[in-house]
């Protein structure tokens, strides 16, 4: 079997978890578990994070999976529903969902339902991806008041900008504005806001990527807030190569010796998720410890220096990123974020999870 594999670390999940509850005393937690659990493997996450007051997915069959599996949290959809025959679903098994659009209202205005359904009304507060402008606002919360097949309703709005310097000063008061008169519970913060900004903290938060142990603020390493890595993507030297001066490896000859280089094979490559605009230099760690990519990022496997490490040969463990390298720094030698390498882990890796 190929060495390569994703560890999932219940402990380092629960960990986080009491982190985000450490900042959000008084929310209730609605833990993001979209992208089977950012890369982390749905159930494993749900596992990891029981504790948690409820679980937001994207998909009705996540959802299901996760009821099935004996989950009775708050379930909730951030895309809301796609089309009328998930809404019997969403009823028969009590899944909450975004309402973004009026033909979301259309939907739940012409349905029949066994059971009615709670939604999460969501507002654009300048973002513009999901959500009534605050203008719609007040009649699509109308409507749903009206609406007999609904029977709860939680005011939400997601920020652009948490992560960034100018903060959400400006769509959180347009979000308390628009709603100041509605007594509804409320959900604004994702991880960003849930460390960055308290006043926003609400009834739900939404915390996501900082329960996986990345940070939701570039710049800002993860353990600075306290959190733990709940992925170590591990794998092993399989081949190793000495270069003299001159020499080239891999595809484009992107990396030639200056000087002599042993270069270990490792196991890894673009197929596995790891990110091909990785360049000469990204953070890797050999034998417990940390050196550098060389050469171009293959479709099963990648160059890693080990000049300085003699111990290193077939065999040795590399971690691609976890406790001595994190994820965001990989991610920011590659130009992305956390968010994306975490995501990408490939179907192929097998997900190893330890309690
Ligand atoms: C993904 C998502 C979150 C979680 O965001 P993080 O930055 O990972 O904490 C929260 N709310 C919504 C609507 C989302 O789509």
């Amino acid at each position: 079997m190929r060495p390569i594999q994703a560890i999932i670390k219940l402990d380092a999940l629960r960990h986080n978890l009491a982190v985000a509850k450490s900042h959000a005393p008084h929310s209730k937690i609605m833990a993001v578990i979209k992208a089977n659990g950012y890369g982390h493997g749905l159930l494993n996450v749900a596992q990891g994070l029981r504790t948690a007051d409820g679980f937001a997915v994207l998909g009705i069959d996540e959802a299901i999976t996760l009821r099935q599996a004996g989950f009775d949290q708050t379930l909730l959809l951030l895309e809301g529903l796609f089309a009328a025959n998930e809404l019997q679903s969403a009823s028969q098994h009590n899944i909450n969902f975004v309402v973004h659009c009026f033909q979301q209202i259309d939907m739940l205005e012409q349905a029949k339902l066994a059971h009615p359904v709670s939604v999460f009304l969501k507002m654009n507060t300048g973002m513009n991806r999901l959500g009534f402008v605050p203008a719609d606002f007040a009649c699509a919360r109308q409507r749903l008041a009206d609406c007999p097949n609904v029977v709860g309703i939680t005011l939400m709005t997601h920020f652009a900008t948490a992560d960034e310097a100018q903060g959400v000063a400006a769509p959180f008061a347009l979000f308390q504005q628009t709603t100041a008169a509605l007594d509804y519970p409320k959900s604004v913060a994702n991880s960003a806001a849930i460390l960055r900004y308290p006043q926003t903290h609400a009834d739900w938060v939404r915390p996501g990527i900082m329960l996986y142990g990345a940070t939701p603020a570039a710049g800002t390493a993860a353990s600075s807030f306290g959190l733990k890595p709940a992925m170590t993507l591990s794998s092993k030297i399989i081949a190793v190569q000495i270069l003299r001066p001159g020499d080239s490896a891999g595809y484009g000859q992107l990396f030639t010796a200056t000087r002599e280089t042993r270069l270990s094979i490792v196991a890894c490559g673009y197929a596995d998720g790891y990110p091909r605009h990785a360049p000469n230099g990204t953070p890797i760690a050999v034998a417990g410890q940390v050196t550098q990519t060389l050469g171009r990022v293959s479709m099963d496997m990648l160059y890693a220096d080990i000049t300085h490490i003699p111990q290193a040969t077939i065999g040795s463990a590399v971690e691609l990123w976890g406790e001595q390298v994190s994820v965001d720094a990989v991610a920011e030698a590659a130009g992305t974020v956390g968010y994306e390498l975490l995501c990408a882990v490939a179907p192929r890796v097998p997900l190893k999870v330890v309690a």
